[in-house]
């Protein structure tokens, strides 16, 4: 069996970087920066109040109440025509530019209105409720540097900054296929005897779609040599990764070991992990190749271990693992000390941190286990057994439930919003 570590390693300097594009704003999200994003110009572009109420000069503030004369009034998206001298001040609206002159900004709160006039009620320090050109970004300025995943904000500053295209690697196209006999379409609504629902692809479809690939579903293919051949070496044509599932296990009809083997240069490996133990890579005409097992929780696994990692590392991220966390556990597990265990668990957070329990049977055929998991407790090589209160690194494919209505806002507010349906 291969070391876990060195099976990944092995993957990750086997995968080809993605082409460069430029994209637009739309269609950034998810993808990753190429190149460093430096500002064309300030952000916001001019000084500008941050409430509604006057542009004055501070030092006019100094003894309150004072009145002041009223020169005009500026809403957000028109410029003053005059200038704020002492004496005077320029009703504002926020978001409005500060008028030349005025070196701070009373709120209208602090204020009574007179006919032409204003009485202002409070002192303020130069400065007072001004929002600096510059003051979030500053031209000229490396706002984001290469290897970031563009969220919704840093899509929300590419926005501010007004780039006519974002320069980021192409979105992976992803060709996915089942293979088995046994294995019918979801939509199958009565099953002959031996035979068994695609659970795969659907789950290895949300997986990607997750990461921005465009997917390309090859079906369920039979096993048969020359379907599999014609589907595998089609898929190496359009595709930027390839992706199979089942078949490449111990079993005598495990064609698609025969096929890829004879396809391309492919590696059937027996990682030290569990599940997900027999995993085949390598590539078809240069396309990398993932040869996922046939149980769906072991596709998860390997999905999570060596595909995800790679398909980030292809799109040019930094940052290609999940996220781990220190959990305790809240019940005893065994596993094989042979192997890095992935065991499928219920995460609550608490303020005394992560509370970790099975989230279901473990065997990698139990995905309903999987569904109910919030995340993977890493069992390393050579320890086999937790007991409660034991530390445990837990790898968060999602974050534990979010609070209900009547945990964050009280009952109150459950039992009309009952009431109204
Ligand atoms: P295999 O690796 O082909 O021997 O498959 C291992 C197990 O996974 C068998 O029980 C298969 O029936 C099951 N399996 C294979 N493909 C799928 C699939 N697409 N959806 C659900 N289960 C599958
Ligand atoms: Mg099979």
């Amino acid at each position: 069996m291969r070391p876990l570590g060195e099976a990944q390693r092995d993957v990750l300097g086997a995968v080809p970087d993605l082409p460069l594009a430029d994209v637009s704003l739309a269609e950034a999200l998810g993808l990753v920066l190429a190149t460093p994003v430096v500002a064309p110009s300030d952000v916001p572009p001019f000084a500008n109040s941050a409430m509604d109420g006057y542009a004055v000069v501070a030092q006019d503030t100094q003894t309150p109440p004072v009145t002041l004369q009223v020169l005009e009034d500026v809403p957000a998206g028109s410029v003053a025509q005059t200038s704020v001298r002492p004496g005077f001040a320029i009703k504002i609206m926020t978001g409005a530019p500060v008028p030349s002159g005025a070196d701070a900004i009373v709120r209208v709160e602090d204020t009574e209105p007179g006919n032409d006039s204003v009485v202002v009620n409070a002192t303020v320090a130069v400065g007072t409720s001004v929002r600096p050109a510059g003051g979030d970004v500053v031209t000229g300025e490396t706002v984001f540097e290469p290897g970031v995943r563009l969220t919704p904000p840093h899509v929300a500053v590419l926005a501010s900054l007004g780039l006519p295209s974002i320069p980021v690697r192409r979105r992976p196209t992803v060709a996915l296929m089942s293979t088995g006999d046994e294995v019918r379409r979801p939509d199958t609504m009565s099953l002959e005897p031996g035979q068994i629902r695609d659970s795969n692809r659907p789950l290895l479809a949300g997986l990607l779609a997750e990461l921005g690939a465009d997917v390309i579903d090859l079906g369920i293919i039979e096993d048969d040599e020359a379907v599999l051949r014609d589907t595998v070496e089609k898929a190496a044509s359009v595709a930027d990764v390839i992706f199979t599932s089942g078949g490449v296990s111990m079993g005598e009809y495990d064609l698609v070991k025969i096929v890829l083997r004879d396809l391309g240069t492919i590696d059937f490996w027996q990682v030290a992990m569990q599940p997900a133990k027999p995993f085949a890579f390598g590539h078809i005409e240069g396309t990398p190749l993932f040869g996922l097992p046939g149980n769906p929780v072991s596709v998860m696994v390997a999905f999570e271990q060596f595909a995800r990692p790679a398909l980030l590392h292809m799109m040019g991220a930094g940052q290609i693992f999940r996220p781990r966390v220190a959990g305790t556990m809240d019940e005893p597990i065994a596993t094989d000390p042979a192997k890095t265990v992935f065991a499928r668990v219920a995460i609550e957070s608490t303020w005394e941190g992560f509370i970790v329990k099975r989230s279901g049977g473990q065997n990698s055929n139990i995905l309903s286990a999987l569904a109910r998991a919030d995340g993977f407790a890493v069992v390393p090589v050579g320890v086999g057994e937790l007991q409660v209160g034991d530390p445990v690194e837990l790898e968060m494919f999602r974050w534990p439930e979010g609070r209900t209505i009547t945990q964050a806002l009280g009952a109150e507010v459950f039992s009309s919003v009952t009431q109204n349906g």
